[in-house]
């Protein structure tokens, strides 16, 4: 395990989202720094290490892991590189925060997760949406009773995917691209962590309006039925722009409302309603992604989990392919049994 301080941070992937969150959320976090930066290009890897004060550019994967400084990676590169780079990673003995999709498909996610556990290091999945003080209080909200017993949720999360973002997602299907593996993974795992409960099928139709390509999707809707019985409707789409978002969940005795909350920024307001009215919960807002290193930063020193671990990953990856798969083939799809062999 590595100290309270001091801990090298190596960037696989000169992504935007390094540059947009994850850079300053690591060096929010006392004794962490990011030391490396790897990019397949030279030149962009230099680029970013000036941009961001890194000191060490490379690239190659091989020279960041051999780089002592550092520890613990954070992979962002387009998801067909998440599964090589973390089982090299997992090799080199660093731990490992990795973005979602965790991987292209469920067995290779569950081979990450079999790898960082067999090699002693800590995976986590990016999936910041867990670390909202909205949905932290939405579900305080649901485990305390408050709305009886949950039967329905409606996430609202289709959104406009911005220009600079207008690559791989909408061309690339051997990337990973296509919306149903860029947002409804996230709906699902916040579902799941809401929930406390565990998605058993799916069924959903996509759509193709006009910013993907190559069969990719960039619009879905989708319902999973989950193992409390619950009904979840999925709305995800690259290509509105004025829909807003936010997320429900009904219940037999009140609806709690989240409003604005699908967000990577630390916005939005909860509301409830039931027999009594409706009011606003207040919310100690915090930054999504500080909170995810944070405790990921604490999985490392032993005192606690990460928000979302690598078996977290794998599961709502099942699930989103389920969805992808009940989208191609037109049948209601079962997600796929998990085993990683020990919990992580
Ligand atoms: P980007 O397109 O910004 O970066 C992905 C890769 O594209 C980079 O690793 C980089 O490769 C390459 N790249 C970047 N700029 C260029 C360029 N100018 N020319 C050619 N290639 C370039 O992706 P995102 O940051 O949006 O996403 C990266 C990962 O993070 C994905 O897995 C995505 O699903 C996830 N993600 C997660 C979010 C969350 O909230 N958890 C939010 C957004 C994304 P190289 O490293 O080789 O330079």
């Amino acid at each position: 395990m590595t100290t309270a301080t001091n801990t090298g941070w190596g960037l696989i992937g000169a992504s935007t989202i390094a540059r947009q969150y994850m850079v300053e959320a690591i060096r929010a976090q006392k004794g962490h720094d990011v030391v490396a930066v790897m990019s397949s290009s030279a030149e962009r890897a230099k680029a970013f290490a000036a941009e961001n004060k890194i000191e060490s550019p490379y690239d190659s994967l091989d020279a960041l892991l051999a780089d002592p400084a550092v520890q613990v990676v954070y992979v962002s590169t387009t998801n067909e590189l998440h599964l090589p780079q973390v089982l090299a990673a997992a090799k080199a003995g660093k731990h490992v925060l990795c973005e979602k999709p965790l991987a292209l498909r469920v067995d290779d996610a569950v081979q990450m997760v079999r790898a960082c556990n067999e090699a002693g290091v800590v995976l986590a999945t990016n999936h910041h949406l867990r670390n909202a003080a909205t949905h932290r209080k939405i579900r305080e909200l649901i485990h305390g009773g408050a709305i009886g017993r949950p039967l329905f949720a409606r996430v609202f999360h289709a959104v406009y995917l911005p220009p600079h973002l207008q690559g791989w997602r909408l061309d690339k299907p051997q990337a990973g691209g296509g919306v149903i593996l860029d947002i409804t993974v996230h709906d699902i795992d916040t579902l799941r962590f809401l929930l406390g409960a565990e998605p058993v099928e799916a069924v959903g139709i996509s759509q193709s309006a006009f910013m993907a390509k190559e069969g990719l999707e960039d619009g879905a809707m989708s319902v999973i039925r989950f193992d409390n019985g619950v009904l979840a409707q999925l709305h995800d789409a690259f290509t509105v722009k004025h829909a807003g978002h936010g997320i429900e969940i009904h219940g037999d005795a009140g609806s709690v409302i989240g409003r604005n909350v699908m967000s990577q920024r630390a916005v939005g307001e909860v509301v409830l309603r039931d027999d009594a009215g409706e009011r606003t919960i207040p919310v100690e807002h915090e930054g999504l992604y500080e909170r995810g290193v944070a405790r990921f930063c604490a999985a490392l020193q032993g005192t606690g989990e990460p928000a979302a671990t690598g078996e977290d990953g794998v599961r709502s990856l099942a699930a989103a392919i389920a969805v992808a798969d009940a989208c191609r083939s037109g049948s209601v799809v079962r997600v796929s049994q998990i085993n990683i062999g020990g919990i992580q």
